[in-house]
């Protein structure tokens, strides 16, 4: 349910940006450990879009996948199910990778 302030806060945004013209395109980057999951936010959108510079615009959501970093050989690398081991042997730690959430681009008409 957090998502709803979230989505308010890019519409606000992105009316701010679009100066009183209508917002064309949104495109946002989610990671998958930020906390905000993708389709709450694109349920939200259209909703709180509507009556705003935003109600026309496509929200576009790219969606990232969180990375390991290897205490041993520093290898970058996708989670496999029930392991944090990198392929050397050495232990993944976590990273930022996966953890965005921000607007990349606003697209006004
Ligand atoms: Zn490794």
């Amino acid at each position: 349910m957090h998502e709803y302030p979230a989505v308010v806060e890019i519409i606000n945004k992105a009316s701010e940006h679009s100066k009183g013209k209508f917002v064309k395109e949104i495109n946002l980057v989610i990671g998958d450990l930020c906390g905000f999951v993708a389709s709450s936010v694109e349920l939200y959108f259209p909703i709180i879009a509507e009556g705003t510079c935003c109600e026309k615009a496509v929200l576009n959501i790219e969606r990232i996948k969180p990375k390991l970093k290897c205490n041993k050989c520093g290898e970058l690398f996708q989670r496999k199910m029930f392991s944090f081991n990198c392929k050397c042997g050495g232990e993944g730690l976590l990273t930022e990778i996966g953890t965005e959430f921000f607007i990349k681009s606003i697209e006004v008409d």
